[in-house]
């Protein structure tokens, strides 16, 4: 089986280069035809001798998914559902904004966390995302694009990221890397449900990244309920997780709270977050959860939601409220359930 080209540091592509007897600086020649010319196809690299791109076709293959359906939203958030060489599906979001282009990729087909509240966890969990699934999703956003550039990602698709720690490590370090897709640490971020060993792990290898947790809740029981892993990572120990994290990290972390009917929008909720968030450095960012058929929670009305942001008016600096984009394609958060599956 060939190798993936679009898995490879920098350093690995020129070990490989100097095996076959080929000079080190071919490597940076091919890293250029494939970040900055965003070439996906050896023979078009004219400035590697014939020898070598034939080498090349024969040890390495792109394998970038298939865009099988586009649905763009009236806000201009786009949807994509792909598919890969096994013919699993997942689904990236592509996200406009007036300065910044953000893309929401995913790391897993599945999830097995099943949290209650989001349209992945209906779908049964297939496999991890390899390292160049998930770089191959940042690729096509880039041609996608075109000429807009595109500046921020964020691991908030389908799938928990931390549970498949070692690819998604692998796949930050090539988006960062200056030879690779080159993107500041501040414009990346890993979203999780709360893995706490693998929050500890992440602040351990010293990667730079932003950091956000989908709390949700800060009430362990409600938590629970919502978000079956908080039975095995209780809110005590995330939130230690998360002061740890804090003190080896170079930005503060995001709380994400996706308000829900009912459920986690009344004063109680309010000073239970507040208190969650009390000796954290963190920004909270209060999201409308969007209704997802099959699912028993409803959204709130606007009122609902203006009421619990002034309850948490307290931490004022801190909180955030941020508008789901992509609803009328159900590309909003915790609506990704790549529907063609099959
Ligand atoms: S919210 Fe995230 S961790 Fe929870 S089921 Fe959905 S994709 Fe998985």
């Amino acid at each position: 089986m060939t190798k993936k080209i679009l898995e490879l540091l920098p350093t690995e592509l020129t070990n490989y280069l100097i095996s076959i007897g080929e000079k080190e600086y071919r490597a940076k020649q091919i890293f250029n035809w494939i970040y900055n010319k965003r070439s996906s196809d050896f023979n078009e690299m004219t400035s590697l001798s014939e020898n070598l791109r034939e080498r090349l076709n024969s040890d390495f293959s792109f394998n970038l998914p298939i865009i099988e359906q586009k649905s763009i939203s009236q806000d201009g958030t786009t949807k994509y559902l792909l598919s890969l060489a096994d013919d699993a599906k997942i689904e990236m979001v592509l996200i406009p904004n007036e300065k910044k282009n953000t893309l929401c990729i995913s790391s897993q087909v599945g999830c097995f966390r099943k949290c209650e509240f989001c349209a992945t966890a209906t779908l049964e969990f297939t496999r991890n995302l390899e390292t160049y699934e998930i770089i191959a999703q940042v690729f096509l956003a880039i041609n996608e694009l075109k000429e807009t550039k595109l500046t921020n990602l964020v691991f908030m698709g389908m799938g928990e990221p931390l549970d498949n720690f070692d690819n998604l490590v692998k796949a930050i370090n090539i988006m960062q890397h200056d030879l690779c897709f080159n993107f500041s640490p501040r414009r990346i971020t890993v979203s999780t449900s709360g893995v706490v060993p693998k929050i500890t792990d992440l602040a351990d290898t010293g990667l730079k990244i932003k950091l956000a947790v989908s709390l949700n809740s800060a009430n362990q029981t409600k938590r629970e309920e919502l978000m079956p892993i908080s039975k095995k990572y209780p809110l005590t120990e995330l939130k230690k997780a998360l002061i740890d994290f804090r003190k080896k990290a170079s930005y503060r972390i995001t709380l994400e709270y996706v308000m829900i009917k009912d459920f986690n929008i009344g004063k109680e909720d309010a000073n239970a977050l507040i208190k969650f968030m009390g000796d954290i450095s963190c920004k909270l960012n209060l999201i409308k959860w969007n209704a997802v058929n099959g699912l028993k929670y409803e959204a709130p009305s606007g009122n609902e939601v203006e009421r619990f942001r002034k309850l948490m008016n307290v931490q004022k600096s801190a909180v955030t409220f941020r508008r789901s984009r992509g609803e009328d394609i159900e590309a909003a958060c915790g609506q990704l359930a790549a529907k063609n599956v099959h």
